[in-house]
């Protein structure tokens, strides 16, 4: 079944309404009509089609978001990943103009050997832009560096009744601020306006620092602020509680003695049929692995060079990771607490543990105050993440775990979740939701732009 939308002469195909569409962690799905343009007039046409048929409109970049923020239940899923030229390039001040479907791995290649790069970049490559803006995410450095917001000088958004409006931090401030982290609830991106940085050489300096308790954990990260990443892994699942776990903090500067990027860096990179292991991946071999992992780490104190990408973009050649879960996939259960309450981690992970949530993976970054309104991050925060296999006790000790997060003025990252409700959602982003409301009431208020993941989180009505 196919659709024609017409709208200022130009055409956009809808596909079949009931393609199945799933978030990265494999625990929700949905099913909508899609629309993949090959130009911006197409998804521009799009979206005046829905806004005048009163269909929703959810717009997808690379989809690998982990629950269900990039696909609708009905409606229509705006797939912009063909959307993906780059419009201007000044390659002696790294100013960039692009489509949002670019890549991180396509800016990379093409910036790199230019001499630039974003100053922050998540851990996978094959994440768009204006799904990184959309969702501010992070990479290592957010203490020193904030969220990918900070890359970005200003958006063009087509709104829902049509205008396409520049937004930037002097003009339609508020309408930006709602938009980087945003969920693609104020509109379409159809333009990024980056400032990239100086790129990093290609090989890194890893420093690997072992430590043994999670005050041990928290203070050496707070020690390696300067570092230009840095990061904690910990073996929490062996560990009687947090006070016990072992792991190491690893820091990192780029290498003056390594050549510059260049564009064969950012070739594709097969994804190993992991999903293959899935009937083994259980309590018991992820005990086993960590325990060998740690032992690991922990034995390679002092420095190793690393290739950039592989700094990185850590998950590019695991990106079938997901599938080691199997069928019924897996909670990323990632807070921040401000640093005031960051001696309450601790508490937070062991009532899970004690709630039955299972930590296969453990980590901690620093971070700061997101930038824009509903931005993941916290006042000289702590990011922890914990991985586990999404059973009705994890579920249940996460639900409670919301309540601890909410009463330390923490954020859940939005990115990487799939279960929290209205209710929850409110009190941890109770700081500025009534300003984010306040925007969408004005640039959407009859709620063309919608997620599966907007609706659970009480986000598509206008007040
Ligand atoms: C292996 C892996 C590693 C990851 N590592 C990190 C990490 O290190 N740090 C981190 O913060 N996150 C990380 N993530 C999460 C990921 O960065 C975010 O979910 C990101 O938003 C995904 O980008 P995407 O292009 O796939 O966007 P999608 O998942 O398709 O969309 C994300 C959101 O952006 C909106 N959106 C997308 N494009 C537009 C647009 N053009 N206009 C308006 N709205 C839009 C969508 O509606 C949706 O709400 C990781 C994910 C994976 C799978």
């Amino acid at each position: 079944m196919s659709r024609r939308g017409w709208r200022k002469g130009r055409a956009v195909t809808i596909d079949s309404s009931d393609i199945e569409f799933s978030g990265f962690s494999r625990t929700l799905k949905g099913k909508s009509a899609c629309a993949r343009p090959e130009k911006r007039a197409g998804a521009a046409a799009l979206i005046g089609d829905c806004a005048a048929s009163g269909r929703t409109l959810t717009v997808r970049g690379g989809g690998h978001s982990y629950g269900d923020a990039a696909f609708g239940r009905g409606g229509v899923v705006l797939d912009v990943s063909r959307l993906n030229r780059i419009h201007h390039a000044d390659w002696t001040s790294g100013a960039l103009i692009a489509e949002p479907g670019l890549t991180f791995r396509e800016l990379f290649m093409i910036a790199g050997p230019k001499g630039f790069a974003p100053a922050v970049a998540p851990g996978f490559s094959a994440i768009t832009i204006g799904g990184a803006f959309a969702m501010d995410v992070h990479g290592k450095n957010h203490r020193r560096a904030g969220g990918f917001s900070r890359c970005v000088r200003a958006i063009d958004l087509r709104l829902a009744n049509g205008d396409l409006l520049h937004c930037s931090r002097e003009e339609n401030a508020d309408i930006f601020a709602a938009s980087a982290g945003g969920l693609g609830r104020t509109g379409a991106i159809e333009r990024l306006h980056l400032a990239l940085a100086p790129a990093p050489p290609s090989l890194m300096r890893q420093e690997t620092i072992p430590v043994d308790g999670l005050g041990a954990a928290l203070a050496r990260l707070e020690e390696n602020t300067g570092a230009a990443s840095v990061v904690y892994w910990g073996d929490l699942l062996n560990a009687r509680d947090a006070d016990a776990v072992k792991g190491a903090v690893i820091a990192a500067a780029p290498d003056p003695a390594a050549p510059p990027i260049e564009a064969g860096d950012w070739a594709p990179l097969a994804a190993p049929p992991l999903g293959l292991l899935a009937p083994f991946y259980n309590e018991l071999s992820n005990r086993a692995f960590n325990a060998a992992y740690g032992r690991k780490l922990r034995a390679a104190r002092g420095g190793a060079s690393v290739p950039l990408r592989a700094h990185l973009f850590t998950w590019d050649g695991l990106s079938a990771w997901n599938r080691l879960y199997g069928r019924r996939g897996f909670f990323e259960y990632q807070f921040v607490l401000p640093g005031e309450h960051k001696d309450r981690i601790g508490t937070i992970l062991n009532r899970l543990i004690e709630n039955g949530a299972r930590p296969y993976l453990f980590a901690m970054k620093l971070m700061q105050a997101g930038e824009g309104l509903l931005s993941y991050g916290a006042k000289d925060g702590v990011s922890v993440l914990v991985d586990m296999p999404a059973t009705a006790r994890a579920r249940a000790a996460l639900d409670a775990a919301d309540d601890a997060v909410a009463d330390a003025g923490g954020r859940i990252h939005l990115a990487k979740d799939s279960r929290l409700g209205a209710a929850a959602f409110q009190r941890l982003y109770a700081s500025s939701l009534s300003a984010f409301r306040a925007v969408v009431g004005r640039v959407d208020p009859d709620g063309v732009f919608a997620s599966a993941m907007i609706a659970r989180l009480g986000l598509d009505g206008a007040s």
